[in-house]
């Protein structure tokens, strides 16, 4: 069966792009009734976020991506923290070196640096540490064996790094790219377990995606100048046979395709790029989450889902369980995806035109009573029903219909300039009397039936001054379907508008 895993290290919030990919691995595991496991690689305990693994287990959840394993929920291969995981890897990079294929390497920091000056005196391009720069370096590959016991022995810092072989063609086939095929040259001998006896992510990863059982490696495209290197890994260590499949997944780039999205562009651009909210530890920064910006999770995963894959069809909005159905490796883009922010609060604009009333207007109501303004629940539901297809997120209700709340203290000029005429003022005027003495139900086909009479009754026609109406009624010159708007009003407050208007 299928087992894919989704693997933060916790530095920070999950960014779009993470979220993305553990969208997609969520998916694929669906579809394929795979398993999902979720494995926190804190091996770098520099970079480690105090806060960051909490955040990701709360932004999966909102957004629907369930885990079947994971710290939060354990599983056969627990623990799946990497940090508690420790002991597990030097075995394997020791077995490394006792087959030849990687070796103790002492150099400090500063034989490192006077190394890499060395080499770029000689004009070496893309300085590395591999089989060709090694021989100028400080050769710990060649130490005799005595030398290396000696100093292992005397507590004297080390690293192991894997060997890699010159001409060697390294090559696999990545679901999204194709066949990739990088020559041995262009790897690093890379550090596998690092002075403080932890891993590098590169070990950690290897050990853990054989150990767990990982069919499908799906991780955004920032990897796959890596994973050369982890199929020599896997060759090295005898895994080949069972060594998962690669689906490198396509760049987010910012909204103007230039380069890619960073929390920079967050910042600049005031939009969210962050599943939830997020307080930066150290500085105490806030950077804005799609949840508090008053997306709906389903409209973000949908959102995000359609950067970097298409159904191939028009369709774009999709439930989970739609995506679920349709997703395909084949469709995934190879090139980058701009981030769009207006298209993801177009999707959000859908999935709030799909809710009832009734659930908006129990949002809306709190929100209304921070502004301190009470309202029932039938006005509730009225001015849901009113502003809803005008809007992109339920807060935006609020501030749409604040002219139900005061009566308009300017008028748009503009409009005052090109529809307040004569006809204009005498229609209101009369309209205004004629409402006076309404009796009636006051609702909105029995209001259009007082202005329609009145009008006839003056000699106007309605549609010459509707806009000026409109005008009178709110101040500006566009807004939702005025009879339902003087309905929520009332008649009290529509009339002392209108008459103000003429006064
Ligand atoms: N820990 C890596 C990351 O944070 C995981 C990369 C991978 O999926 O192999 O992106």
């Amino acid at each position: 069966t299928v087992r894919v895993r989704f693997a933060p290290s916790p530095t920070g919030p999950l960014h779009a792009g993470g979220v993305r990919t553990a969208l997609y691995n969520y998916l694929f595991a669906r579809q394929t009734g795979g398993q999902m496991l979720l494995r926190i690689e804190d091996t770098d305990q520099a970079r480690y976020v105090p806060g960051a693994e909490d955040y990701i287990l709360e932004a999966l959840a909102w957004l629907g991506i369930s885990i079947d394993e994971g710290p939060n929920v354990g599983g056969p291969h627990a623990p799946y923290r990497q940090s508690e995981r420790k002991e597990m890897y030097r075995e394997y990079a020791e077995k490394l070196v006792f087959e030849g294929k990687a070796y103790y390497a002492f150099d400090t920091p500063e034989e490192l640096d006077a190394m890499r000056k060395r080499l770029e005196e000689a004009k070496v391009p893309a300085a590395q540490y591999n089989a060709i720069t090694r021989l100028q370096m400080t050769n710990s590959l060649t130490l005799p064996i005595a030398e290396t016991k000696k100093r292992l022995e005397s507590g004297e810092p080390y690293v192991i790094r894997m060997q890699v072989q010159p001409k060697d063609d390294i090559r696999f086939n990545d679901l999204i790219r194709g066949w990739v095929v990088v020559h041995s040259s262009q790897i690093d001998d890379k550090v596998l377990l690092k002075s403080d006896g932890m891993p590098t992510y590169h070990l950690a990863n290897i050990v853990d995606d054989h150990l767990m059982g990982i069919t499908h490696v799906i991780r955004g495209e920032e990897w796959l100048p890596s994973a050369p290197m982890h199929v020599l890994l896997y060759r090295y260590l005898g895994w080949e046979a069972t060594m998962p499949q690669f689906a490198h997944l396509p760049l987010l780039l910012k909204p103007d395709g230039n380069g890619k999205l960073s929390k920079r562009d967050a910042d600049l651009g005031g939009f969210p790029i962050f599943p939830l909210q997020w307080t930066d530890p150290k500085t105490g920064e806030i950077a804005k989450g799609f949840r508090e910006e008053g997306y709906y999770p389903e409209a973000t995963t949908n959102f995000l889902a359609l950067l970097g894959w298409n159904a191939g069809t028009e369709q774009e909005i999709f439930s989970m369980q739609a995506l679920i159905d349709a997703f395909s490796f084949e469709r995934v883009h190879k090139s980058g995806a701009k981030f769009d922010i207006q298209k993801a609060m177009w999707f959000n604009q859908q999935y709030l035109k799909e809710k009832d009333d009734l659930t908006m207007a129990a949002q809306v109501q709190p929100l209304f009573a921070k502004k301190g303004i009470e309202i029932s629940d039938e006005q509730a539901i009225q001015i849901v029903h009113l502003l809803k297809d005008r809007v992109h997120f339920v807060h935006e209700i609020v501030d749409e219909s604040a002219f139900l709340f005061s009566a308009p203290e300017s008028y748009d000029q503009e409009i005052v300039a090109k529809k307040w005429n004569e006809d204009a003022q005498r229609g209101i005027s009369a309209f205004a009397e004629g409402l006076a003495a309404y009796d009636g139900e006051f609702v909105a086909e029995n209001i259009k039936h007082v202005l329609a009479g009145t009008l006839e009754t003056a000699g106007i026609k309605m549609g010459k001054i509707m806009q000026a109406l409109r005008l009178a009624v709110t101040g500006s010159g566009t807004g939702p379907d005025l009879m339902v708007t003087m309905e929520i009003l009332g008649k009290e407050e529509v009339v002392r508008r209108l008459r103000r208007a003429v006064e």
